[in-house]
């Protein structure tokens, strides 16, 4: 198996089936992606005038990764391997976007030393995770800002080291890329970043043939599987999230919808990813240990 490296000399911010691939892995390599930062480096210091920031370099992913043998309605598994961070972290709060009311714009930097981010003297524990991660989808570009079933900025703050992702192939290759790393982030992500930082993203990805039943984008984790569903309604993707997790488990816990939607209502946490991007995300976690489940990770 080779390990191939993405550099971060090529970006892009839109999900496109037209990317020029920036290299090649076969089923089974591995892969280290640089990441720039979702501001691309430019908030490099406190009060930081956000007025001046190139949007257009906004969010910008690392990639395409073409991967050989994969096609459309085939599923790529994204094992996530390590997610290394950088030593410093910066975050924006700005008027009209994230759901409080603040005046003013506010722009910080702030240290991450010994695996924690130190917010004025507040210690945070790093949990690394990915933010922006997809494949390219069959039909238009979607912006690195928006989730979607391809991925996109999804913005779960379980797409940590450990953990792996199922993504749709929608197009020869499929196309993997990603970046908007977090040091930390919360369920909602409501101020609209979390602790923006540049890093390195190693993972092994794999083809996988005659899986429809795998609900992507999906994450599995030692303890739980997390299925994910995007819309500018909460009401739409909760619903969706959540039915996403019951045809799941009927399909491969072996139960009736009704048993089904029992234990989804007892054991089932349908939570808020994000209400901040263009489309909002739930997901719905599930434990993998309450009752046999069919599924070979
Ligand atoms: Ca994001
Ligand atoms: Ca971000």
């Amino acid at each position: 198996m080779a390990h191939i490296t993405v550099s971060d000399e090529r970006f892009h911010i839109f999900f496109d089936k037209n990317n020029a691939p920036v290299a090649r892995a076969q089923s089974g390599d591995t892969a280290t992606f640089v990441c720039r930062d979702c501001y691309d480096g430019e908030l490099k210091h406190d009060h930081y005038d956000f007025a001046k920031m190139d949007m257009s370099r906004n969010n910008p992913a690392s990639g395409p990764l073409y991967v050989e043998g994969a096609e459309p309605g085939d599923v790529l598994r994204v094992e996530l391997l390590e997610i290394e961070p950088a030593e410093q972290a910066c975050m924006s709060v700005r008027p009209g976007v994230g759901v409080y009311e603040i005046d003013g714009s506010h722009c910080r930097v702030f240290p991450i030393r010994d695996g924690c981010g130190d917010v004025d003297g507040i210690t945070i524990p790093l949990k690394p995770m990915i933010g922006v991660i997809g494949t390219a989808p069959g039909g238009e570009p979607v912006s690195t800002q928006t989730p979607g079933e391809h991925g996109g900025n999804l913005d779960i703050k379980d797409m940590n080291a450990g953990n792996i992702l199922y993504l749709p192939v929608e197009t020869p290759g499929a196309l993997l890329s990603m970046g908007d790393l977090h040091g930390v982030q919360g369920d909602g992500e409501t101020v609209i970043c979390a602790l923006e930082m540049r890093g390195r993203v190693t993972v092994r990805v794999t083809v996988l043939k005659n899986k429809p039943d795998i609900p992507t984008p999906f994450i599995v984790t030692p303890t739980h599987f997390i299925t994910a569903a995007a819309d500018e309604s909460l009401d739409v993707c909760s619903v969706a999230a959540a039915r996403k997790m019951h045809r799941f488990l009927i399909e491969h816990a072996h139960v009736d919808a009704a048993k089904a939607g029992m234990l989804l209502s007892l054991q089932g946490n349908l939570r808020i990813s994000q209400v901040v991007n263009p489309k909002k995300g739930c997901i719905m976690d599930f434990p993998r240990d309450l009752l046999p489940i069919d599924f070979e990770e």
